[in-house]
């Protein structure tokens, strides 16, 4: 398959043919149609990060499932998914705190990628996922199934940015009924945090970015003509 694989920071990534294995246990195999780019990706291709290349980034994500491992439940092949760097395996102390986002088990790619170069080399998986590539191969928690008729590619949206920023109000602002809000920047978090904030209908919203022509978009993202002020 193709990848675009980060071989030096700060340089072009390189569209590479590239080899991916086989899911394995619990593991599932996803051709993707779409894959959002998302701020960390470009910090990762900057160095901002370091870590080890090659790698493939790309971690918001949607395709349709080709192909899963043993152990696998819930999930077959044909099902339209969302792809997101997020993994869980339920059982440790964390995911039994309510805190899923940080489980603290260990998963077999994170030291095997599924991923090799022409040359043999191993490829890494980058934030866990390596989705600027025609497939994936991830964990099965990484899925979320999506109803058939839902458009892939704004689908991909809800791997990271819209749950970034509907969740920094719903769950660490915990923004209640009435609030007023101000939310800075005005990107694809931004724009997400200024759609929570609607949701739960907070009030007055303020939505500020130094680029002027994002501010109409958040306009549109509070549901309700003039429920944001944007500057
Ligand atoms: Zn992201
Ligand atoms: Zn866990």
């Amino acid at each position: 398959m193709k990848a675009a694989v980060c071989r030096e920071f700060n340089k072009p990534l390189q569209i590479e043919d590239i080899t991916i294995a086989q899911p394995q246990e619990g593991e599932v195999r996803v051709k993707l149609a779409a894959c959002a780019i998302c701020h960390s990706d470009i910090t990762y291709m900057d160095g901002g990060w370091g870590g080890t290349l090659p790698l493939v980034l790309g971690h918001e994500a949607a395709g349709v499932v080709v192909e899963t491992g043993t152990g696998v439940r819930n999930i077959q092949v044909g099902d339209h998914v969302l792809v997101t760097l997020i993994r869980s395996c339920g059982h440790c102390a964390d995911c039994e705190n309510g805190e899923p986002f940080i489980c603290s088990t260990f998963f077999p790619i994170d030291v095997d990628s599924r991923l090799t170069s022409e040359k043999g080399e191993k490829v890494g998986q980058g934030l866990h996922t390596g989705a600027f590539a025609e497939e994936v191969v991830v964990d099965q928690s990484q899925l979320v199934t999506l109803p058939k008729d839902f458009p892939l590619d704004a689908a991909s949206l809800l791997s990271c940015g819209v749950i970034t920023g509907l969740g920094a109000v719903v769950n660490t602002a915990e923004v209640e009924y009435g609030s007023s809000v101000v939310v800075i920047g005005c990107g694809g978090v931004g724009l997400n945090a200024v759609q929570g904030a609607a949701l739960v209908n907070a009030a007055p919203i303020i939505a500020l970015d130094l680029v002027e022509e994002k501010l109409p978009a958040a306009g549109e993202f509070g549901r309700e003509e003039g429920l944001v002020q944007a500057f």
